[in-house]
């Protein structure tokens, strides 16, 4: 799984031309309305100019002159600037609320999409809840970045520019001086900026530590396992310890560089008293005018919010990328087990399944099967026993393509599985698991999962033949009782037969069973096992055996022992073989004979 990364930490940004391409990318669709808002921007930096220039006209003109057509005219104008610059920036507000969510619709169901063709392996690793996180709090992170990040830097530096040339242009001396003060507060800004990035990027993982505490004591299985132990107390403790921590950190973070703010505002009001200063005396000197003092200093603020605004881009840009980044990680795992090119559909019935030489590890150098060859006929049962542990249900697994096989072949009618699609694939097997999953819905929904277009009939035809029909018409509510999550509210027997009854629903022509059954109590035992029976029928199965009739009236028993296939054959063959199997006959299935035989007797015998 080379290039599979998992981890969810925050790497070094990666500001390569490739990485700001990428990102690109996802803007590129919204290219025109990208350009409308600049257009926007580029109007409201300069609209935002007018009122201190109008103000110097009604100092200079209109108030001297007593001229009260003027002045109303310029208040007018002055007004009328404001009003159609906020009126622009509601323009500007749609415009970035529909690009940025725009981008994250298509991210969200890119992502959505890329983690249904992940393989199973990607399931078993990764950690409870990241997937969540990344589909919701990191794609939904990526919206700021447009209206933050990019529009933060278009509308300041804009504004610089346009306020800076204009200063320039009233009078270059006075601009000269007002940049004096610029320096001073670029140093504390950069300082504060890289503080809170340093917190933020801690209070990001303290945060995912919390969630995933939450995840793993607050679910079902994770509820039960904490109550069931008696942990309530430490649990509760460490998530008070990993709130405390995520508290702190926040609150550092809103405190960060408040000092240097102070500092910063304090330089920014020196720049007045030096234009009020400098501008006084060429005043003096008869060089410039009072309302060019007064349009000075008013545009002196649109001079240094840009600038501190800036300074502190490199930040944003570093926080934006990372998070694309995170995401981009995720994108970036194959999924490692995908239709081929030339995958074609085609049926699997009437198709014999054949193992030629297959190997398999989870893990590199840790083989979990070896050399695994063997052919399972059309409509003949394959039993599959061994200890735990030996690689029954990894052999299963290969089937259906959970896992692909690392070395060998699996064929079924002569075709490799590799070369049909894995929707004929998939369709054309059931697999019944020890671990049933229902999911929190009604059992008609859970059964209609198989078959959207199954009738009625079809339904309770498949919950008869999984001896089920009657417990469910025995619910208050039948086939509309809401089975709680994983089906919880129902026995395991019962989840099992409903298991079944959805695989019969879907009459795929290989069946593949787990039938462990120790978990059940004798009585839901017989309905399983009926059940069991009437869905392999007239099948090709594959099925992990722990019954002794199963693997009596197997065709075929393959005899599983650490990862290979130690005897194959049929029951009294492989008994008289005197080997593995009948080690682990006389061991695991003995005594069910043993018990089959008083059954048997007591069933004769009068009472
Ligand atoms: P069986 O079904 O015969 O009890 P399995 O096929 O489940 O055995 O397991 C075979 C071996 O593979 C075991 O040693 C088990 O620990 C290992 N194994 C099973 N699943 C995984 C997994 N997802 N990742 C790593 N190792 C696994």
């Amino acid at each position: 799984m080379g290039k599979m990364k998992f981890d969810d930490s925050l790497g070094k940004p990666d500001l390569s031309r490739a990485m700001l391409g990428r990102i690109a990318g996802y803007f590129l669709p919204y290219w025109k309305q990208a350009l409308a808002v600049l257009a926007v921007l580029s109007a409201t930096s300069v609209l935002g100019l007018l009122p201190p220039l109008l103000i110097q006209r009604i100092v200079d003109h209109a108030l001297p002159e007593k001229n009260l057509r003027l002045l109303v005219y310029l208040v007018g104008a002055s007004l009328g600037a404001t009003v159609a610059s906020g009126l622009l920036g509601v323009l500007q507000n749609y415009l970035n609320a529909y690009i940025s969510q725009s981008i994250v619709y298509d991210m969200k169901n890119q992502m959505y999409r890329h983690l249904q063709s992940m393989p199973l392996q990607f399931y078993t690793s990764v950690k409870q809840g990241e997937v969540i996180t990344r589909m919701t709090s990191d794609i939904s992170g990526i919206q700021g970045v447009f209206s933050g990040t990019i529009v933060n830097f278009a509308s300041n530096l804009l504004m610089l520019v346009t306020t800076a040339g204009t200063l320039f242009w009233m009078n270059w001396k006075l601009a000269l001086v007002s940049l004096f003060v610029v320096p001073l507060f670029v140093a504390p800004t950069r300082k504060m900026g890289s503080v809170r990035w340093k917190i933020a990027k801690e209070t990001q993982e303290k945060i995912s530590d919390q969630n995933h505490i939450i995840e793993e004591t607050l679910s079902l299985s994770g509820y039960m396992l904490m109550k069931l132990f008696t942990r309530e107390g430490r649990e509760r403790s460490r998530f008070m310890t990993a709130n405390a921590e995520t508290t702190a950190l926040q609150i550092r973070e809103s405190m960060a560089g408040r000092w240097f703010m102070m500092l910063v505002s304090t330089f920014a009001s020196i720049g007045p008293m030096l234009i009020y200063l400098y501008g006084g005396y060429l005043f003096i000197q008869g060089d410039i005018s009072v309302g060019a003092i007064i349009a000075f200093v008013a545009l002196l603020g649109r001079l240094y919010a840009p600038v501190g605004q800036l300074t502190n881009l490199y930040v944003d840009i570093k926080r934006s990328v990372a998070l694309f980044q995170r995401i981009f990680d995720y994108f970036d795992m194959e999924p490692k087990i995908a239709d081929a090119p030339d995958a074609v559909s085609g049926t699997l019935a009437g198709g014999s399944i054949e193992f030629r030489n297959v190997g398999f590890s989870y893990q590199p150098d840790k083989p979990a099967l070896q050399g695994i060859s063997f052919k399972a006929e059309p409509g003949t049962m394959t039993a599959l026993v061994g200890p735990s542990g030996a690689g029954k249900t990894t052999i299963t697994n290969l089937i259906p393509r959970l896992y692909d096989a690392d070395s060998g072949q699996i064929t079924i009618g002569g075709k490799d599985i590799r070369n049909l699609t894995l929707h004929s694939l998939r369709s054309g097997i059931g697999l019944v698991t020890q671990d049933t999953y229902l999911f929190n819905g009604t059992i008609r929904e859970n059964l209609m999962y198989a078959s959207e277009d199954a009738s009625e009939e079809d339904l309770i035809r498949a919950c008869q033949a999984a001896y089920i029909h009657e417990f469910i018409m025995g619910l208050p509510e039948g086939y509309e009782t809401v089975v709680g999550n994983r089906g919880i509210k129902l026995s395991g027997g019962e989840k099992q037969r409903i298991s079944i009854a959805r695989v019969l629903l879907k009459n795929p022509p290989v069946i593949i069973l787990d039938e462990a059954t120790s978990s059940l109590d004798t009585a839901s035992e017989f309905f399983v096992q009926q059940a069991m029976n009437v869905l392999l029928q007239d099948k090709t199965s594959i099925v992990i055996a722990h019954r002794l009739s199963t693997i009596m009236s197997a065709d075929r028993i393959l005899v599983v022992k650490d990862g290979q296939i130690a005897e194959q054959g049929r029951h009294e063959e492989l008994l008289t073989q005197n080997g593995v199997y009948k080690d682990l006959y006389d061991k695991q299935f003995g005594r069910q004979a043993v018990q089959r035989t008083h059954a048997k007797e007591e069933e004769g015998s009068p009472t």
